[in-house]
């Protein structure tokens, strides 16, 4: 099997993502570079639990077109593939529908990132890309627009997220920094809201109960 210890890194990858919420049913993908030419993804709609590393496809990164694995490669490999032909300084991208990043992408706003440890793993700020329908080559065109090099965060208007970094693990802490990042500027602006004396204060008040009920965990590869 070509590629076959990256390969179960991407299924071990999944398989964290999909434990802490990340990847949700068949939801969220991944690539890593394989090497120059080639880079691994995941396949598409395939259940992270059931899935080895011959369902992992390996494809060219040049042309998309694939050079082994069983399964349908993800119908965001093209999004991948774009990231990892600009980012040549990064080996993994990861798009996930997690929950608070995917919410803050309806606000169709990029987000400071203030704190020195997430400014490390995320950049000085995360950019969002234009709207455009999943897997399609619109979609890799609105990120392509926004990539920059010092930027490893992105949101995907009313869609999700995707990071970049230059391991896998640097990838990995990348969602979760973003996440954590995300949720706290949720609850911000919902605390806000819950200062001002409406009839939704009770509401907004056990929303931020849960928001602090659940912290977000690293993702410790
Ligand atoms: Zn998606």
């Amino acid at each position: 099997m070509k590629f076959e210890s990256i390969r179960r890194r991407v299924v071990e990858m999944s398989v964290l993502l999909a434990d802490h919420g990340y990847f949700a049913a068949t939801g969220g993908n991944l690539a890593l570079r394989a090497d120059d030419e080639h880079i691994v993804v995941t396949p598409s709609a395939v259940d992270y639990y059931q899935m080895g590393p011959e369902d992992i496809c390996v494809l060219r990164l040049r042309n998309l077109s694939k050079v082994d694995g069983e399964r349908k490669p993800s119908v965001e490999s093209g999004m991948h593939a774009q990231l990892l032909r600009k980012r040549t300084d990064c080996c993994a991208s990861i798009h996930t529908h997690q929950p608070a990043a995917s919410a803050l992408t309806l606000l169709g706003q990029p987000l400071p990132v203030q704190r020195a440890n997430h400014q490390a793993l995320l950049g000085p700020q995360v950019l969002i890309a234009g709207y455009a329908p999943s897997g399609t080559r619109w979609l890799s065109s609105k990120l392509t627009r926004v990539l920059r090099p010092d930027v490893n965060a992105y949101l995907l208007r009313t869609h999700g997220a995707i990071c970049c970094g230059a391991s896998p693990e640097r990838a990995l802490q990348a969602i979760a920094a973003l996440e954590a990042l995300a949720t706290a500027y949720l609850r911000e602006r919902i605390a806000a809201r819950a200062a001002l004396a409406t009839p939704e204060q009770g509401a907004l008040r056990k929303l931020i109960a849960t928001l602090d009920a659940h912290p977000v965990q690293e993702l410790i590869a």
